[in-house]
């Protein structure tokens, strides 16, 4: 369906769309899978959600479909990452969707990022020098998962707003999610402390938030700048800072093309471990507490290997 016809389609249908039901659950759009996890976790059954991008595509770079302006045509909540993360392609599906529910700035538009511990925000004059991707602060910021905690209490609070009679249930979900984190926090912590301070090189730059929880150490990346494909000039000055700081390892997003990646292993003796940073970029990763399960123990395993501390 071409993006005239479906607008003229939906025109039709709000013309005969009944008044929304008081009962019903509340229609949640989320731009990516980390966030429909969240929305599910303080949702409960009281919220019908579905994301827009997959888990296992970039997030940066999503090929916008007709069928994404019906889903949000009919939302009663949009939630987005934010910090320009979508910005080359969810801000003409949200005006097409002529949906005044989900516009920038309505009740049924919640950033994310509004509460989150921000990194890498630039301070001075933005250039594209810079890269292409990142203008305003790091918004790979839910692999933290203090601030998946605190995307959870900007959920809870949104849907409360919007379903009064539902607080008391929300509140109890946010609880439940709250409990489960904080001993995932420990289990996590407790899994890579022997590995404080590894060296690490990661295709994008993707993990700030979680090496910092984590006490990882990113000393390079596949990308000359986020966004930025690798050039051969920065994969061999990068080759040989990982030799002199004896890198073992190369995170890589499973959207990436491997070769370099793989090319740069061969040279310096790292291995190349692919790495979700997303839920759903493996299919065995539904809910945000095994996302970090997953990587953890992937980190881990993989550290054991190659000799780490
Ligand atoms: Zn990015």
């Amino acid at each position: 369906m071409s993006i005239k016809s479906c607008i003229a389609a939906l025109v039709v249908a709000t013309a005969l769309s009944p008044p929304p039901d008081a009962n019903a659950a509340i229609k949640v759009v989320t731009s990516t899978q980390d966030l429909a996890a969240i929305v599910q976790e303080v949702g409960g059954d009281k919220v019908a959600v579905e994301s827009i991008a997959k888990g296992y595509q970039d997030p940066h770079f999503v090929e916008a479909k007709p069928s994404f302006i019906l889903k949000l045509h009919s939302a009663d909540l949009l939630v987005v990452v934010g910090r320009e993360l979508e910005i080359g392609w969810l801000p003409p599906l949200i005006v097409q969707s002529r949906n005044a529910r989900i516009q920038v700035g309505a009740p049924g538009y919640l950033d994310a990022s509004a509460n989150a511990r921000i990194l890498d925000i630039p301070s001075g004059q933005i250039t594209r020098a810079m890269g292409d991707v990142h203008p305003s602060g790091n918004p790979h910021y839910w692999l933290d998962p203090d601030n998946g905690r605190r995307i959870a209490q900007s959920v809870r609070d949104k849907l409360s707003s919007l379903s009064r009679a539902d607080a008391a249930y929300f509140d109890q979900r946010y609880a439940d999610f709250d409990k489960r984190l904080a001993e995932g926090e420990k289990r996590w912590k407790a899994a890579l402390a022997p590995y404080k301070g590894q060296k690490i090189v990661t295709y994008h730059r993707s993990w700030p938030n979680f090496a910092d929880v984590f006490g990882l150490d990113v000393i390079g990346y596949v990308e000359p700048k986020p966004g930025i494909p690798p050039s051969p000039p920065h994969t061999l000055s990068l080759q040989q800072e990982m030799k002199r700081l004896n890198v073992k390892v190369i995170l890589v997003e499973p959207y990436f093309d491997m070769k370099t990646p793989t090319a740069i292993g061969r040279e310096s003796g790292a291995t190349v471990l692919k790495m979700p940073p997303s839920v759903g970029g493996v299919k065995e990763v539904t809910s945000y507490i095994q996302l970090f399960d997953y990587d953890v123990n992937l980190l881990v395993s993989t550290f054991k290997q190659v000799g780490g501390r």
